[in-house]
């Protein structure tokens, strides 16, 4: 069976669960090789993982180069393994790094590239979801193999143990890929919350939250379902919220298995950032909101008191 690349996305030793979803999707397309990247020594923590996954190679490039500067090096080490393994496919993740990554490495191998795919069938079609989340496209890469980014949340990861062989890399690169050094890192301020791309459940807050101070009632909602934070652009840009927590078009895209919007109207921008979710629940106190149109289930209310109760209901089942 044909080799199937996935470029691992860690952090702090840890495999990230696009990560998984990518080796899940691997598995129904041939043999998943996962690529790490990262300071030497990074791999080890993440090869048991892998292999539960079902990675059965573990191709490891590890350098201070990598490192210490952006995604320049990753890209021309991978495009230079994918020369040598000729590969069925290739995924990346669809983080702004994959999507860099695998923008350098299709320029290099002259590929075509498909970014924000939500499936791939074994003949190398691709499903994307354009256009605000409107249209449904199926495509195919034309020139070279199946280079592809995968949109995270798109399937649910299984696990299917294998027991990994770990191959070295080679990894010079030459100065034209050591331009951007990094010079500092700094930790970003974590929640104990989950990330909002990878939660399964997001709560949402809206302009209709009508306050910074009342953001708090959404996050306590949040915090009992286990879920991430998610606010409009409207929340956002009136100070209720923090921006990196936007969701929509010109915000992050998700798409838990539980989307609940509260006090959001449903504008199309907003709708193109969590319209995939599986299940969508609103809270509004406008029966007419254009995001009942698109919700499985609606409460109709004012979120003032719709929300404590729910909160109240939620805590009773703890
Ligand atoms: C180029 C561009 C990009 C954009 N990108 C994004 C984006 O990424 N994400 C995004 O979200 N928006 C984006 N927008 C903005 C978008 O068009 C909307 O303006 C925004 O989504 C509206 O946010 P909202 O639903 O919170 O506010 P509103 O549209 O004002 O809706 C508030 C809702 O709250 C309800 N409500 C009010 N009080 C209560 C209450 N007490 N109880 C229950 N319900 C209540 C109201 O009935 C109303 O439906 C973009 C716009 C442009 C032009």
């Amino acid at each position: 069976m044909s080799e199937v690349f996935v470029v691992v996305e860690h952090a702090g030793g840890a495999v990230k669960k696009v990560t998984l979803e990518m080796l899940t999707l691997a598995r129904g397309l041939g043999a998943p090789s996962t690529v790490v990247f990262g300071a030497p020594g990074a791999a080890a923590a993440l090869t048991d993982k892998l292999g539960e996954y079902g990675a059965e190679k573990v191709y490891v490039a590890e350098s201070d180069d990598i490192d210490g500067h952006l995604v320049a090096p990753k890209a021309q080490i991978l495009a230079r393994l994918i020369g040598e393994k000729q590969p069925a496919a290739v995924l990346l993740g669809s983080s702004q790094e994959g999507k860099e990554i695998a923008g350098r490495v299709a320029v290099k191998l002259d590929n075509g590239l498909l970014a924000d795919v939500s499936a791939l069938d074994a003949d190398g079609t691709a499903t994307q979801v354009v256009f605000a989340g409107g249209t449904i496209v199926k495509s195919k890469v034309t020139r070279g193999l199946p280079l592809v980014t995968v949109r995270s949340n798109s399937l649910t990861p299984s696990p299917a143990a294998a027991s990994p062989a770990v191959e070295t890399v080679d990894t010079t690169v030459d100065d034209s890929a050591k331009l951007v050094k990094v010079t500092e890192r700094k930790a970003e301020q974590k929640s104990s919350r989950p990330e909002l791309t990878e939660a399964s459940i997001v709560v949402s807050g809206g302009r209709g939250v009508g306050s910074a101070d009342n953001f708090k009632m959404i996050e306590e909602f949040a915090d009992l379902l286990g879920a991430a934070v998610g606010a409009s652009r409207a929340a956002t840009d009136g100070g209720m919220y923090p921006h990196q927590f936007q969701v929509g078009q010109t915000g992050k895209t998700v798409s838990p298995q539980l989307y609940i919007a509260i006090g959001i109207s449903g504008a199309i921008q907003h709708r193109a950032g969590m319209q995939t979710s599986k299940t969508i629940v609103a809270v509004n106190k406008d029966a007419e909101a254009p995001i009942f149109e698109l919700s499985d289930y609606g409460v109709v209310g004012d979120l003032n008191k719709v929300i404590p109760q729910a909160i109240e209901e939620v805590r009773k089942r703890k």
